[in-house]
């Protein structure tokens, strides 16, 4: 493990991040919390296990004490990274942590987060959730060689904006001057020695909560990441919104323009915890409602709902409720394949899916079954799980998917394949069923999904379905652009 980094942001590779699956990949969670007089670390810690889902490959905590900031971060999981030795050198009232899932650059150490600069008369540490759209652009006007990541750039961009200003204001009037140059997703938690900022971009594409504790403040992507502390649900920050936190309490502004809310309608699907809140909308009740939904949008006859675990859980339950069809778990998940040093490339396919994924004969065989899940992103493991449910001995397979077609690559903080890679980026429903030899194949619609997280027809981004982008999207986007220009 690295030990705590007082002065520097470098350091060697510890450990190897855990390995991808075929699905929708998490963004980043992000934290912050200030309560004067009380030393945080251990609640940043807590919150952080809240805001692992979102992030496995490093995970980071910077702390301060009112005089200097201080940094731990390290590739691995929460429980990986931090020990008591490490904790209890995080000293102060204030914090910010970070977990990690890379959408721009590598999976090594200088890119695990919080990013923390010092300059000749300040610093600050910062934690981004999201990826921006324009990094080309923004490293040429930056000009600098050492940035790997967007996130780097911004850092940057503050540094240079400080700077400028000849520190007038300090980091919270730099950070306010920098945002306006960021283009698509970013939701952020900075922080100098002596306050917390918490931004969203106008779009609002990732969460950012605010929440009270005692007679301090805490940022969050997720409210789940609050309730672990015993935080109270305050409100989001708004899309385009700034919060500054210190001492005197919480200042809010907006920095960056008119809003145009578009959270991202797959935080409702798949990367949310199911006990996080939404734009007031619980995210289990949302996913289950999509079950609910499908059922009535694509009914089948059939003797029993099976869920793909977990991820299609609370839809399969909505589906067996709305249809009247029985519900019940026909496949077993293992929890800690992702901590196994047998890699699934090491073993056979069909021992490789069984690794993570077992089905239960007993429930399947000679069953009519509807399988649930909540997306098809390249179709790889659908296509697995399709056969190792017809070899249980189910009679017949109806896929049914709690999303629309995933057909566009994402540019706002979701790791998605090229469209080459993505199953129906080119193929109608039909030609999908063919593809993966179900019997049936039913997707939720758009409109289905916007009225199950109860948004309506407006202020979501759904992009991925529509191929409509809230913002222009770089032509060739390259999670590696920066390293391959160093
Ligand atoms: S493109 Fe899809 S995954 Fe990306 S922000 Fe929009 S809805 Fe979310």
């Amino acid at each position: 493990m690295e030990k705590c980094h007082p002065a520097t942001d470098g350091g060697a590779i510890k450990m190897t991040s855990a390995p991808r699956q075929d699905g929708p990949k998490e963004s980043c969670g992000v934290f912050g919390i200030f309560v004067p007089g009380t030393d945080v670390s251990r609640l940043a810690y807590l919150s952080l296990f809240a805001l692992q889902h979102r992030g496995q490959e490093s995970a980071g905590i910077a702390s301060s004490n009112g005089e200097a900031i201080v940094l731990k971060k390290d590739l691995g999981l929460v429980a990986q990274v931090f020990d008591e030795w490490s904790l209890a050198a995080l000293k102060g009232d204030l914090a910010i942590g970070h977990t990690r899932y890379s959408t721009m650059g590598s999976t090594r150490w200088e890119n695990a987060q919080p990013t923390l600069r010092r300059l000749d008369s300040a610093q600050f540490a910062l934690a981004h959730n999201g990826n921006l759209t324009n990094t080309a652009v923004l490293a040429a006007e930056l000009g600098t060689q050492l940035a790997s990541t967007d996130t780097d750039l911004m850092a940057e961009a503050i540094a240079e904006a400080y700077t400028a200003a000849g520190g007038e204001g300090g980091i919270a009037l730099a950070v306010a001057a920098s945002v306006p140059r960021f283009g698509g997703a970013f939701s952020l938690v900075i922080m100098d020695q002596e306050r917390i900022i918490g931004v969203r971009d106008r779009h609002g594409f990732r969460p950012l909560c605010l929440g009270r504790l005692d007679h301090g403040w805490v940022l969050a992507s997720e409210t789940a990441a609050l309730d672990v502390i015993g935080a109270e649900f305050v409100r989001e920050v708004e899309p385009g919104e700034m919060v500054v936190i210190d001492r005197a309490g919480v200042k809010s502004s907006r920095p960056l323009g008119k809003a145009d809310p578009r959270l991202c309608v797959l935080e409702f699907v798949y990367f949310s915890r199911p006990d996080s809140v939404l734009n007031g909308t619980n995210v289990h009740l949302a996913r289950r409602r999509m079950g609910e939904v499908l059922a009535a949008e694509a009914p089948v006859d059939a003797d029993v709902v099976v869920p793909v675990p977990e991820s299609g859980v609370p839809a399969a339950q909505g589906y067996a409720v709305a249809s009247g069809i029985p519900y019940s778990d026909g496949m077993v998940k293992n929890r800690y394949v992702g901590r196994t040093f047998i890699q699934p490339d090491q073993v056979d396919r069909d021992r490789a899916i069984r690794m993570k994924l077992n089905p239960m004969p007993s429930v399947l065989a000679g069953r009519s079954v509807v399988l649930v899940d909540d997306s098809i992103i390249r179709g790889t493991t659908t296509r697995q799980l399709v056969d190792l449910v017809r070899a249980s001995g189910a009679t017949e397979v109806h896929l049914r998917i709690s999303s629309p077609p995933y057909r566009w690559p994402c540019y706002y903080g979701m790791d998605t394949p090229d469209r080459a890679h993505l199953l129906a980026a080119a193929r109608s429903v039909a030609e999908i069923q063919d593809s993966l030899e179900v019997d049936s194949l039913g997707y939720l619609s758009l409109d289905g999904l916007l009225e199950a997280t109860g948004a309506g027809s407006g202020g979501m981004c759904s992009a991925c379905f529509s191929g409509d982008y809230p913002t222009s999207v770089p032509i060739d986007a390259d999670k590696l652009l920066l390293e391959r220009s160093e």
